[in-house]
C-alpha cells in the first residue's frame, strides 16, 4: 500500500471517529489524538520490554510477535490520525526530513 492510500484509509477512519464520537472542537480532537499516540506508544513499549524479558513472568509468558506488530501499527495509525487533525501532509514532511537527514550525514557524498 502506498502512503497516499494509507493516509486516505486513515482519513476515512478519522471521519468515522469524528461522526460517531464527536468532540467539542478541533482543539479537543488534537488533544485526544495526541493522548492516543502517548497511550499507544506506552503499549508498544510494554511489548518491547516483554520481548526483552524485562517484564513480569506472566506478561512474558503471553508475549507474541503479532502483539508487538499490532502495537507498532497502533502507534503509526494514531500518528496518522493526529496528522489528519493537524493538517500535516505526512508524505511531504517525511520526504523533507529524509532529505535533511541524508544531507546532515552527507549520505549522497559517501560511497558506503
Ligand atoms: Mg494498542
Amino acid at each position: 500500500m502506498q502512503i497516499k492510500a494509507l493516509i486516505a484509509k486513515y482519513q476515512e477512519i478519522a471521519d468515522f471517529l469524528n461522526k460517531h464520537w464527536p468532540l467539542k472542537d478541533k482543539s479537543q480532537r488534537v488533544f485526544a489524538r495526541t493522548m492516543k499516540v502517548v497511550e499507544e506508544l506506552g503499549e508498544l513499549s510494554d511489548e518491547i520490554l516483554t520481548s526483552m524479558n524485562l517484564q513480569r513472568n506472566s506478561k512474558i509468558a503471553k508475549f507474541s510477535r503479532e502483539n508487538l506488530e499490532d502495537e507498532f501499527a497502533d502507534v503509526m495509525g494514531s500518528l496518522i490520525l493526529l496528522s489528519v487533525e493537524l493538517g500535516i501532509d505526512v508524505e511531504k514532511v517525511m520526504q523533507k526530513k529524509i532529505k535533511f537527514t541524508r544531507e546532515r550525514f552527507e549520505m549522497d557524498k559517501k560511497k558506503n
